[in-house]
């Protein structure tokens, strides 16, 4: 019987932010011993939130949480400025920014803007702490859309003539074009990113999932429920007519979930590490999956310096 095939996608999984906002992490430890205090998982990852946890890193919400000399961490996500006044009041032994540097560019921005007396649209998903930290940037003249449907609920007028958009930068690089088009016909002096907000990961893991559905039954998308950029690349599958599944570990796979497949799609978003992957493939080495080729859209050199203390 042939066997059925795999294909994988490249790019996957780790994006320069998350490889540097993990290091730093481990690094402090290293440096610093346990416990280390993290503000919110340092990336959407369960695998990697949970080997930190037993490393010595405690995720906390709120800085109240953090006792006094100890070492704090941002997480990938980034931070409001009130949450860093907050840390900053207190008495900690160090503060470490894991912010990706591609969102610290969003944040520099809208506040470049905000100075400039634009009001500021951003696009991106109610509740998530990027969006949260981005918006946190500044004190007003400030609006958030998700879809659409929420251009028309905007409290500016139309021929408002300083007004900016920027988005998170997880989101769906096709639906965000549609929103940035559509808020251009509502507010005709709109300023739009001089470079796109939604980073280089996201756009090249969605690249390869359009590739691949091109070519597969089935698309695996390796990442947490929590994952933003995890989510897009599942619905991209499902946009483009191909069944997918976003899972957290090789346990979630099972015969029946591969019926009428012959052919898989693998990918993992941009906090899931390789080891899920190979566990992924072992799984599907089981059900018959053992021809496996890899589909490469572009590859991918980014590299984020980590902050100088911890560098060895
Ligand atoms: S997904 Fe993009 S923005 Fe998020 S950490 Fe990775 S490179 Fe940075």
């Amino acid at each position: 019987m042939k066997d059925k095939k795999i294909i994988l996608a490249n790019p996957r999984g780790f994006c320069a932010g998350v490889d540097r906002a993990i290091a730093i992490v481990e690094k402090a430890l290293d440096k610093y011993g346990s416990p280390i205090y993290v503000r919110h998982e340092v990336v959407h990852n369960k695998y990697v939130v949970d080997d930190l946890k037993e490393r010595g890193a405690i995720f906390i919400e709120s800085i109240v949480d953090v006792p006094e000399n100890s070492t704090l961490i941002y997480s990938a996500h980034g931070v409001p400025l009130s949450v860093r006044k907050e840390a900053e009041a207190k008495k900690l032994r160090m503060i470490f920014d894991a912010t990706c540097p591609l969102v610290s560019k969003v944040h520099v921005e809208i506040k470049n803007l905000h100075k400039h007396g634009y009001i500021i649209v951003m696009v991106g998903h109610k509740g998530h702490p990027e969006v949260e930290g981005t918006m946190g940037q500044v004190s007003d003249n400030i609006y958030l859309i998700e879809t659409e449907a929420d251009i028309k609920s905007l409290p500016i007028p139309s021929d408002v003539k300083k007004i900016a958009v920027v988005t998170q930068t997880t989101l769906s690089v096709d639906e965000t074009k549609v929103i940035l088009d559509k808020l251009q016909q509502a507010f005709p002096n709109l300023r739009k990113p001089k470079n796109e907000d939604i980073c280089y990961a996201t756009q090249n893991r969605q690249d390869a999932v359009k590739k691949m559905a091109e070519v597969c039954d089935l698309v695996i998308v390796i990442g947490s429920k929590n994952s933003s950029n995890s989510n897009r690349l599942k619905e991209l599958a499902e946009n483009l007519g191909v069944k997918s599944f976003l899972i957290d570990f090789a346990t979630e796979i099972s015969a029946e979930s591969l019926i009428g497949a012959s052919c898989i799609g693998l990918t993992a978003g941009a906090s899931a590490p390789e080891v899920l992957v190979e566990g992924v493939i072992k799984k599907l080495n089981s059900y018959g999956f053992n021809d496996i080729e890899t589909l490469t859209t572009v590859e991918e050199h980014m590299i984020f310096a980590l902050p100088a203390e911890l560098r060895n």
